[in-house]
């Protein structure tokens, strides 16, 4: 059990300075006519929460305290310290958040000098997340960033040296014709770098972004599944071989105490609440999110309204799928025994010639109620989810 196991709020900061080819993310680069009213109008979203610090819409609101915040974006280091800390008081002032929550900032590397790293750190921000993505100039040109190498290395140091708690950085793989041995001298000067926390994340071409558009004149094209897969094996051992074993899929740690914690809430269905253009949240049951563009999320709150785009019921089933499909991206794993609404063991009884099927096949391990994923099955991790037959969960109330 985590000493962090209350809820996490995020808040989404909309602006970068520049939008990369492959970023689906609600993103503008707005002036900073844009960032004030940005600003004003969040200070709004949070007028609006009720006196537990919840949207109306969450019935029996969690009682604990809020004890991470997770500043993401978009580029949330573009946002001046003075800006920063105008949110943590107001966050502070109307929601319960405990004393020592956890904080979280993402940043450009380009924005991390030792002045500003130094005030956030001052500011109580204990992680800070580089977006890196690579170290290598050409697929930093493909990626259409802005930043160099040395200057992702300048960032990385100036955030070390001013005493994070965790320092993690970003990196993307399975860039078109990347050769495996391209992608391990990357992740060889990631080491290097000495961060303690890693996010791989393979390229995703997007619908309607810049490589989508490429992709579809057929101008480039997604590295095939074999390639990513071979990608995949070598990140998590490599990563291992070199001192930063995986925890989840993409994620990779330098040791448990620099796991994420905000992160760890979303795969295992602990209550989050999301702020700003396109935040998701979640609790008890219920997913709600705002609206993606920044104009339909101030739109409501210039009204005195809450910016709701939608409401998400999760059935018993759902919320099952979802804990095993979370899960199964993880090392831990999945407890049958701690499922909602408490039919693993039910579950598991029903699935148990498919359980021995995963492992005759080297896919996943099993420790008393737990299902652990091996790497083979890390790498296929929703199909090994969608292995499992839910049938006699269809349709149960939560
Ligand atoms: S920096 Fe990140 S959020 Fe901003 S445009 Fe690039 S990928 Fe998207």
């Amino acid at each position: 059990m985590s000493d962090f196991d209350g809820p996490g709020l995020y808040i989404h900061v909309p602006f970068c300075t520049h939008i990369c080819p492959y970023c689906d993310f609600s993103v503008l680069t707005g002036d900073r006519s844009w960032q004030t009213r940005y600003l004003q109008h969040l200070s709004l979203e949070i007028e609006l929460l009720t006196e537990s610090g919840w949207p109306e819409l969450v019935r029996e609101p969690p009682s604990e305290a809020f004890d991470t915040i997770y500043f993401g974006g978009g580029t949330p280091s573009m946002l001046p310290p003075g800006n920063l800390e105008s949110i943590l008081e107001a966050v502070r002032a109307k929601m319960h958040v405990r004393e020592n929550a956890w904080l979280f900032l993402e940043a450009n590397p380009e924005d991390v000098t030792l002045k500003a790293a130094t005030t956030w750190r001052q500011m109580g921000f204990r992680t800070i997340s580089l977006g890196v993505q690579s170290f290598a100039e050409d697929n930093l040109a493909f990626l259409g960033r802005q930043h160099s190498p040395r200057a992702a290395r300048r960032g990385l140091d100036n955030a070390l040296a001013a005493g994070f708690d965790t320092v993690a950085m970003d990196l993307i793989y399975g860039i078109p014709d990347q050769s495996p041995r391209a992608w391990q001298s990357d992740l060889d000067e990631a080491l290097a770098a000495g961060p303690h926390h890693l996010s791989c994340y393979q390229l995703t071409v997007h619908p309607r972004t810049p490589f989508g558009f490429r992709q579809l004149r057929g101008e480039m094209m997604e590295m095939d599944n074999d390639d990513q897969a071979e990608l995949f094996m070598l990140t998590h051992r490599h990563l291992a071989a070199g001192g930063m074993p995986g925890y989840e899929v993409s994620n990779f740690a330098a040791g448990p105490q620099h796991r994420s914690l905000h992160n760890q809430k979303y795969w295992s269905h602990s209550p989050y609440l999301g702020l700003g253009p396109s935040a998701h949240s979640f609790a008890r049951g219920r997913r709600w999110w705002n609206p993606r563009k920044i104009k339909a999320w101030m739109a409501p709150l210039d009204a005195g309204r809450p910016p709701l785009e939608s409401v998400e019921e999760l059935g018993l089933e759902s919320l099952v799928l979802e804990s095993l499909m979370l899960g199964l991206r993880t090392y831990d794993g999945v407890d049958f025994d701690n499922l909602p609404g408490g039919l693993g063991p039910a579950l598991w009884r029903d699935n148990r010639a498919t359980i021995d099927e995963l492992v005759k096949r080297g896919l996943a391990t099993v420790d008393r109620s737990r299902l652990r994923p091996t790497l083979a099955g890390l790498a296929i991790a929703d199909t090994v989810a969608r292995s499992l037959d839910l049938g006699g969960l269809r349709n149960e109330p939560t």
